[in-house]
């Protein structure tokens, strides 16, 4: 039997944090679905369209990985799509308790799902999507920690001046 699992997030944008945990999990499960779930409390950078076409490119050479997006609940969804693992990535101490939480809540929703962590890479330790938007904004460079594709696409967004034609 297949094993789906799925990697529900915001990736607002895509950074290579959540890249090696991708590629990470390749070995473990038969199959990857990276799922944009809607998040009523965030207040996105990139529209969803955005995030997948940025995701798209970056898992072009992945094989069996895919990106979707839902608006309901991640249970819901994982069981519509015969999947049995939701994965999750842990950084330092302070996702600790927000995933603990979300994976209690989704365990009480559905208790055939499991929840399954993958410490990051120490190269990503403090790669988050905000920090990353919060250092672009303000013109820092965030080569290197995001794909290649995700740094121009944020440069587009945040200085469009700038931007070589
Ligand atoms: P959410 O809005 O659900 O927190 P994110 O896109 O921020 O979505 O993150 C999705 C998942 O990827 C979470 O489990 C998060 O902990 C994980 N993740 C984010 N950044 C990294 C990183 N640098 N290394 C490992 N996992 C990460």
């Amino acid at each position: 039997m297949n094993k789906i699992a799925v990697y529900p997030g915001s990736f607002d944008p895509i950074t290579n944090g959540h890249v090696d945990i991708i590629k990470r999990s390749q070995r473990i499960f038969d199959e990857l679905i990276i799922l944009i779930a809607y998040n009523p409390v965030k207040k996105t950078l990139f529209s969803v369209e955005e995030r997948i076409g940025m995701i798209r490119e970056v898992i072009k050479d992945c094989r069996n990985v895919r990106v979707d997006y839902y608006d309901g609940l991640v249970v819901e969804y994982v069981k519509r799509e015969g999947a049995s693992v939701i994965l999750r990535g842990l950084r330092a101490l302070s996702d600790f308790e927000h995933e603990f939480q979300l994976a209690l809540i989704n365990r009480r929703l559905n208790r055939e799902i499991e929840t399954v962590f993958l410490m990051t890479g120490y190269k990503w330790f403090y790669t988050s999507s905000t920090i990353i938007k919060e250092a672009a904004s303000l013109g820092g460079s965030v080569k290197g920690l995001v794909p290649e594709i995700v740094n121009q696409k944020m440069q587009q967004k945040y200085h469009p001046n700038e931007v070589a034609l």
